[in-house]
């Protein structure tokens, strides 16, 4: 046998297992100095009592045999889908069909999985720093080349720093395809709509892709930034849409996403959406009903209310830490529009070693902006998932040992 030895290409040091090593050499030889983690983007707040409630009484019909429910449909109910195109795009005056919506357990394994459907031989674009999941799923399918000088010989790479506003610039070569993620993890940063209108007309003017993450589009709360790319003129020949309900709605455990492909994009006169039809329905066998009903009371009047609720606690978070840093004189971004808060470390320390000032210092762990790419480096990422007292606590700690 032979195996994929494009597995073999992937850095073997992943970030946050290394940030996990760090943590647990220090609470081990420090048993008595309790930690602060504003690190890995994972929720806090448990579900909205909607969502407990619908899958309680979904897990009671799974136990009566008048109501009990195998297989799901492969690319999810008819009622969740309808939910979907009515809250998530109609009331954005969007029309999607639900022949368009595929429903998942997830948007990381849609992102992963999309390139099934793609050639290999396709250039891919990533912004620089990145969620690394775009990257690493293209060296496993073998379209990225060799790690040479710290990048993908074949992978392009757009910088985001804050010379460019934390924007990508639009490519100078040919690309095909082009994973874009605004509001942007780990930056914060979001990208307005005309902004985002010139990457519509790039991808349409040179039949390339946009896979468009809006995993956080929740986080939202200025007007001109767009919550699904579909909300630009032109965006359904040439996009892919990612969606989860992990962010939005504390799903991270639960497992729930969507993807949403146009009819009207095609490649080579292939529609796209039919490509993804078959892959789904041959690899993934639907979303569980108890979820799905979860993911449905999300779109109740009660859940929408709970679920605002949430997000507004994650919004003050952010606020306290963007502040907080910015009365310390750092200089920060984000928040706005995204729970990620994005600071340049003090004294151009390099990210790591800002990571492990804040550790042994001050007990307070988040991200070095390296570990996202080599335009990270001199940046680092705070979130606003943890509990409030928590995020308070570590601002103080931040505030008392900055500034002297
Ligand atoms: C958290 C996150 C997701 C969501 O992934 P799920 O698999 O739906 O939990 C997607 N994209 C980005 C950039 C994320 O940070």
């Amino acid at each position: 046998m032979k195996i994929n030895d494009n597995f073999l290409k992937i850095q073997s040091s992943y970030l946050f297992s290394n940030i996990a090593k760090k943590v647990n050499a220090y609470t081990a030889a420090n048993p008595d100095k309790p930690i602060i983690r504003l690190g890995i983007g994972d929720v806090t707040r448990p579900l909205a009592p909607a969502c407990i409630d619908a899958m309680h009484k979904a897990v009671d019909e799974m136990a009566d045999e008048k109501t009990f429910m195998g297989y799901p449909p492969e690319y999810g109910h008819k009622w969740i889908l309808e939910a979907i195109a009515e809250n998530d795009y109609r009331q954005r005056g969007v029309e999607i069909d639900e022949s368009e919506i595929f429903l998942s357990d997830g948007a990381k394994s849609d992102c992963g999985n999309i390139g099934d459907i793609l050639s290999v031989d396709n250039k891919v674009a990533v912004c620089d720093p990145v969620y690394p999941v775009y990257v690493d799923t293209n060296v496993m399918a073998g379209r990225s080349g060799d790690f040479v000088n710290g990048g993908w010989s074949n992978i392009y790479y757009m910088p985001c720093t804050a010379e460019n506003n934390f924007l990508p610039c639009l490519p100078t070569e040919k690309v095909d395809i082009i994973y874009l993620c605004f509001p942007n993890n780990p930056t914060g940063m979001a990208i307005t709509k005309t902004e985002l209108k010139k990457w519509v007309d790039y991808a349409n003017e040179n039949g390339s892709l946009i896979l468009f993450d809006s995993a956080y589009e929740a986080f939202i709360t200025e007007d001109d930034v767009p919550h699904s790319i579909f909300e630009i003129e032109g965006a359904k020949t040439c996009a892919i849409e990612f969606r989860s309900f992990s962010k939005t709605a504390g799903f991270t455990g639960v497992r729930c996403g969507y993807t949403v492909v146009p009819h009207d994009l095609k490649c080579d006169g292939v529609e796209l959406n039919s490509l993804w039809a078959r892959r789904q329905a041959t690899k993934f066998n639907g979303v569980s009903y108890i979820t799905q009903r979860a993911a449905a009371a999300c779109y109740s009047e009660e859940g929408k209310k709970q679920i605002r609720e949430i997000i507004a606690y994650y919004q003050n978070n952010a606020k306290v830490i963007y502040n907080g840093l910015k009365e310390c004189g750092f200089t920060v971004y984000g928040a706005k529009n995204s729970p990620y808060v994005w600071l340049k470390t003090p004294d151009n320390m390099g990210s790591w070693e800002f990571f492990d000032t804040l550790l042994n210092e001050i007990q307070v762990v988040g991200t070095p902006g390296e570990g996202f790419g080599p335009s990270g480096e001199g940046y680092f990422r705070l979130t606003a998932f943890g509990s409030y007292e928590n995020t308070v606590k570590a601002v103080e700690r931040i505030k008392n040992y900055f500034v002297k």
